[in-house]
C-alpha cells in the first residue's frame, strides 16, 4: 500500500530525520534547491530553522515566470497587440512586468488577452473563433512542455489553422551546468526537481555528479521528502563520493516518462534560450521543428521589440543565481509586493521573493 500524503508531513517523522542530520556533523555546505515550490514548502514549514546553522540553503532558477527574460516579456506583450489577435495564457504571467507595460495592462487597453488553466482550453478557443489567430504562450519547464507538445499536435490531427504556440518552454540540466560554470556560488549538493524529474527521469543529473562532483538527490515537495534529501545530501558530502540518489521514488523513474518524452521530441527541437539573470543557456529552450511551423506564433508572427529595460532597482536575477537572498533587494516588502510586483520573482507562488514574503514569519529567523 502506498504511504499516505499524511506520512510526509508526520513531525515525528521529519524530526528523526533532523537528528540524522545533525548527526553528520557537517559543518558548512552550501546546498540549491533548484525549484521554485522546493523553495515555497522550505519556507511554509519553516525547515531552515531545523537544520544546523552551517548548512546553507539556496534557491534556483526554477520558476519558469521569474526566469523568463525581460525580452521575452516584451515580445509577448508585443504579440498580444496584434489586431484580432487572441493571447492565452496561464494567469501568472499577466501581471510580470515588461519594459513599459504587462500582459494585464494591455488587456485593460483593449488586448484579447485571456487567462486559461490548460491547452485544451486555448485549442477550445481556438475552434470556436475560426477567423482569428490564437496563439497560447508557453511558459514553463519540461513538466509543462509536452503538455504544450500534445496541444501542437492534436490542433494538426483537428486541421486547426488558427491555433500556434509562442514557444519560451525551457529544460533544467543545461542551466544547472551554466550556474556551477558561472562559478559565483559553490554549490556542494542540489535537490533537484520533482516535477521536472517525473517527466526527464533522474539520469540526466548523473553528469553534474560525475563532471562537476556535486551531490544531487531528486525528491517530493513535503517536508519529510525534502529532509530526507537534505540528509541523503550530506551522507553524500560526509562520504565524499558524490552521485544522483532519487527520494522521489513515488513519482520519478530514472528513466522518466517514455511517452512524455517521444511526444516532446516529435514536436521540438533543442535551442539556445534566454534565462532572467543568467544569460543564453544553450540546448535550454524548446523549438518548435519546422515540419509544425504552421503552429509557431515565432516563425508566423515575427515578433520584433526595441531595447528592454529590467525593472529599476530589481535584483531578480541575483536571487535567481542564489547570490543573494529576497530580503536583500531594497525593494522586497516596500515597494515590491505580491499585489504590486515589481519583479517577476513577486508574482509567482514558484517566485522566490513570493515565497519569503508570503511566509516572512518563518523566514525571518532563518539563515
Ligand atoms: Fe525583484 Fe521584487 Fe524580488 Fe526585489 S523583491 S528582487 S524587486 S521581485
Amino acid at each position: 500500500m502506498e504511504p499516505s500524503i499524511e506520512s510526509f508531513r508526520d513531525s515525528e517523522l521529519a524530526l528523526a530525520l533532523v537528528k540524522k542530520i545533525k548527526q553528520h556533523q557537517v559543518e558548512q555546505a552550501c546546498l540549491m534547491e533548484f525549484c521554485g515550490s522546493h523553495t515555497a514548502s522550505i519556507l511554509k514549514y519553516g525547515l531552515r530553522n531545523l537544520i544546523p546553522a552551517g548548512i546553507e540553503m539556496l534557491s534556483g532558477p526554477g520558476c519558469p515566470v521569474c526566469v523568463i527574460t525581460q525580452t521575452d516579456i516584451d515580445r509577448a506583450i508585443a504579440l498580444a497587440q496584434t489586431p484580432d489577435l487572441i493571447l492565452c495564457t496561464f494567469g501568472d504571467m499577466l501581471r510580470v512586468p515588461g519594459t513599459d507595460s504587462s500582459l494585464q495592462q494591455s488587456r485593460a487597453e483593449g488586448c484579447d488577452i485571456r487567462m486559461v488553466y490548460s491547452t485544451l482550453d486555448a485549442l477550445n478557443i481556438a475552434e470556436q473563433n475560426p477567423k482569428r489567430p490564437v496563439v497560447f504562450l508557453g511558459v514553463g519547464f519540461e513538466t509543462t512542455a509536452p503538455t504544450v507538445a500534445a496541444s501542437i499536435t492534436m490542433a494538426h490531427s483537428r486541421k486547426l489553422k488558427n491555433y500556434s504556440v509562442f514557444s519560451l518552454l525551457k529544460n533544467c540540466p543545461p542551466v544547472m551546468k551554466a550556474l556551477i560554470e558561472g562559478g559565483k556560488i559553490r554549490i556542494n549538493g542540489i535537490i533537484c526537481p520533482g516535477h521536472v524529474s517525473a517527466i526527464i527521469g533522474s539520469r540526466p543529473y548523473e553528469s553534474i555528479a560525475s563532471e562537476y562532483g556535486i551531490a544531487c538527490v531528486v525528491t517530493g515537495f513535503e517536508p519529510v521528502d525534502i529532509l530526507m534529501a537534505v540528509d541523503m545530501l550530506l551522507a553524500q558530502i560526509v562520504r565524499g563520493k558524490p552521485l544522483v540518489e532519487n527520494a522521489y521514488g513515488r513519482g520519478v523513474s530514472p528513466q522518466g516518462n517514455l511517452i512524455a518524452q517521444e511526444l516532446l521530441t516529435a514536436v521540438f527541437e533543442m535551442r539556445t534560450i534566454g534565462w532572467r539573470g543568467v544569460g543564453d543557456v544553450a540546448g535550454s529552450g524548446y523549438q518548435i521543428r519546422e515540419q509544425y511551423q504552421n503552429y509557431d506564433a515565432e516563425y508566423l508572427f515575427k515578433i520584433k521589440v526595441g531595447p528592454s529595460k529590467e525593472p529599476a532597482g530589481c535584483m531578480c536575477g541575483d536571487i535567481l543565481r542564489g547570490i543573494i537572498r529576497p530580503p536583500e533587494c531594497p525593494l522586497f516588502g516596500k515597494v515590491c509586493l505580491p499585489e504590486r510586483p515589481a519583479g517577476p520573482c513577486m508574482v509567482s507562488g514558484e517566485g522566490a521573493c513570493a515565497s519569503y514574503y508570503t511566509y516572512r514569519d518563518s523566514a525571518r529567523s532563518v539563515r
